[in-house]
């Protein structure tokens, strides 16, 4: 990551409640803050379920959704309308209220519950209306990899998932390249494979956004990091960071980020 921030988010996925959340932040959050001093460190994004996110804020102790806060708190999902009748959903400006970020686009999100790139750029663009710093999730699955489809697959997502941003806004979002058939297999990409897509991904983001915004727009890898191979990714110019989901949900989380020091 050359000059750009690098990012270790924790998408704990539909794990851990209000009491279990708490009481496994209580256990990490002394070491994960000291992990978090030294120099070359990431930045730090826990995405618990919205329904433990205040508990996790109270651990914390963070005093605001400011960003100054040393680790800082996403969602997994959220809708892109502000209020109304809307079942079950969470609005930006509730998101807003405790974290700083949220993940969008995830392929679990868009295999079991239909979310398309068109629905995926409305979230975006209403996260960052909102001044949250969306985490948008793109990859193609394992049949599109084998058959030779990555690169098209890549570029379509990036057009419409991250369609009609302002050129501010361009600089400000995060994409995660996580391939599906890397996803919670245990098979993660190669530092190499993921460095590759990674850079098409830039690619097609500067075709859209121009250099600048893609020297500065962060990109991270996800699919079965661990604190075994996050270095392997980080050492590799493209990768900025990692969205872990399995890992994440262990004291060994504290070794991932130690381990993607730059
Ligand atoms: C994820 O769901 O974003 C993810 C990368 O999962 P895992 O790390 O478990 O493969």
């Amino acid at each position: 990551s050359t000059g750009r921030t690098a990012i270790i988010a924790g998408n704990w996925k539909m794990n851990y409640g209000p009491r279990e959340a708490a009481k496994f932040v209580q256990e990490i959050q002394p070491a994960l803050s000291e992990a978090l001093q030294a120099p070359g460190s990431p930045l730090c994004i826990l995405c618990p379920p919205a329904i433990s996110l205040a508990a996790v804020r109270a651990v914390l102790d963070i005093p605001d959704a400011a960003s100054s806060a040393q680790i800082e708190l996403g969602a997994q999902n959220m809708y892109f309308e502000e209020k109304g009748a809307f079942t079950g959903e969470i609005s930006p400006n509730m998101v807003h209220e405790l974290c700083t970020t949220v993940i969008l686009g995830h392929s679990e999100r868009r295999t079991y519950f239909g979310e398309t790139d068109e629905l995926v750029n409305k979230k975006t663009l209403a996260a960052l209306r909102h001044e949250l710093r969306p985490i948008v999730c793109i990859g193609e699955n394992e049949q599109q990899h084998e058959s030779g489809e990555t690169a098209h697959i890549i570029t379509t997502q990036v057009r419409a998932s991250l369609a009609n941003l302002t050129s501010e806004q361009a600089r400000e979002i995060v994409i995660a390249y996580e391939p599906i058939w890397a996803i919670g297999t245990g098979k993660a990409a190669t530092g190499e494979i993921a460095n590759n897509v990674i850079r098409q991904i830039r690619q097609e983001y500067q075709a859209i956004y121009g250099a600048e915004a893609a020297s500065v727009v962060r990109i991270l890898y996800g699919g079965s990091v661990t604190s075994d191979n996050i270095a392997e990714f980080m050492a590799y110019p493209d990768i900025d960071g990692a969205l872990v989901g399995g890992a994440s949900l262990k004291p060994d989380f504290i070794n991932i980020v130690r381990n993607s020091r730059q």
